[in-house]
């Protein structure tokens, strides 16, 4: 087998690597990792998006494996040191969603400053609680932003645009990086820093070790009264019951998630009860033109590895390492 497509995915650029190349589709595969690491076993590449675990295990068993593609960004579900070892090429197109996940980010931020989903919701019931509805404006105030990288950076530009003061968290950005001149940003030392002053916060970092759970009841505690929450990042890196407790308590008058805990959720959990929480379905890439650039970037970088050129959107090598068998 040439291509595994573990997860729900298609595209116009898949169908053309299916023209040319011998692809299974197992859109439910992700869900049973055992049956993961005998259907990978001969397989050349393989395509994810975020549900399929790539572990260590899984890609001991993937000895003819060339290229990982993955749909998108952020590389959790990927054990990358492993592939590295094995001289799998990682492929994951990192510029391509960033646009759009910003643009998300500040949807949030405007859908909470003006309560939109509740004025939607009770003018839909036959409402007109326009004094319900009272606001607050963008204008002024301090957008945190925790993780500066691609999607950071975007952010930062489009508060500015709104008047935002942006006030930027990032252990691997030095005070005198040009991308805070660039961006019209403030930086600062420590999260505790920026928690302190931000009226809106919204995170952008990797899920890591060190990040897991870093918004947590003490980090809550932290914010100003009344301060807005944005998670577009990963839901690991929140504590779902602290998040829930500061919203009940007052502490938070907001947060807007796009990612969680669990996905999906499975069961509601409380804070699908809440009137000031917004949740979407981990849409942050979800525009057409994200999908498109996206998909693109993946299905022709796979067809050069597998046609013997280098990939052009990898995070760890151009080229496999490995001695690959040649099965076509
Ligand atoms: P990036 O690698 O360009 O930037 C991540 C930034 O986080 C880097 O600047 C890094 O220095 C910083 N960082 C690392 N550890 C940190 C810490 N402990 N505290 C604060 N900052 C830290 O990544 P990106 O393209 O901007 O994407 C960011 C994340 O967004 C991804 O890792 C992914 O999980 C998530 N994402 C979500 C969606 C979605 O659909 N909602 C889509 C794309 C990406």
């Amino acid at each position: 087998m040439d291509i595994l497509i573990s997860e729900e995915l298609d595209s116009p650029a898949i169908q053309r690597l299916a023209a040319k190349y011998k692809v299974l589709r197992q859109p439910a595969l992700w869900k049973s990792p055992a049956e993961l690491k005998t259907a990978i076993v001969g397989v050349r590449a393989i395509m994810v998006r975020n549900q399929t675990q790539l572990t260590a295990e899984i890609l001991a068993a993937a000895s003819q494996l060339l290229a990982i593609g993955r749909v998108g960004v952020g590389l959790d579900n990927i054990d990358v040191p492993a592939a590295s070892k094995s001289g799998v090429v990682v492929i994951a197109p990192l510029d391509a969603n960033a646009a759009s996940v910003a643009e998300l980010t500040l949807a949030f931020a405007l859908a909470l400053a003006r309560k939109i989903p509740q004025a939607d919701r009770s003018t839909k019931a036959g409402g007109w609680d326009r004094k319900g509805c009272t606001g607050t404006e963008l204008d002024g105030k301090t957008f945190a932003i925790c993780g500066f990288g691609r999607i950071g950076r975007r952010v930062a530009v489009l508060a500015r645009a709104f008047g935002m003061k942006p006030l930027v968290f990032d252990p691997f950005v030095k005070q005198n990086s040009p991308s805070l001149a660039e961006t019209g940003s403030s930086w600062v030392a420590t999260l505790e820093e920026a928690l302190a002053v931000a009226d809106f916060i919204t995170t952008h970092s990797p899920l890591t070790e060190e990040t897991r759970r870093m918004f947590k009841a003490r980090t809550f505690a932290l914010m100003k009264r009344g301060a807005f929450f944005i998670n577009t990042s990963r839901g690991g890196v929140v504590d779902e019951a602290a998040l829930l407790e500061a919203l009940r308590s007052g502490q938070l008058g907001g947060a807007a998630l796009d990612v969680r805990e669990k996905e999906p959720p499975g069961e509601r959990t409380s804070l699908e009860q809440m009137d000031n929480v917004i949740l979407a379905p981990h849409i942050g890439a979800f525009t057409t033109e994200s999908q498109t650039r996206t998909f693109e970037a993946v299905a022709g970088d796979i067809d050069r590895i597998l046609s013997g050129q280098p990939a052009l959107n990898f995070v760890n090598m151009a080229s496999p390492t490995r001695e690959a068998r040649i099965m076509k």
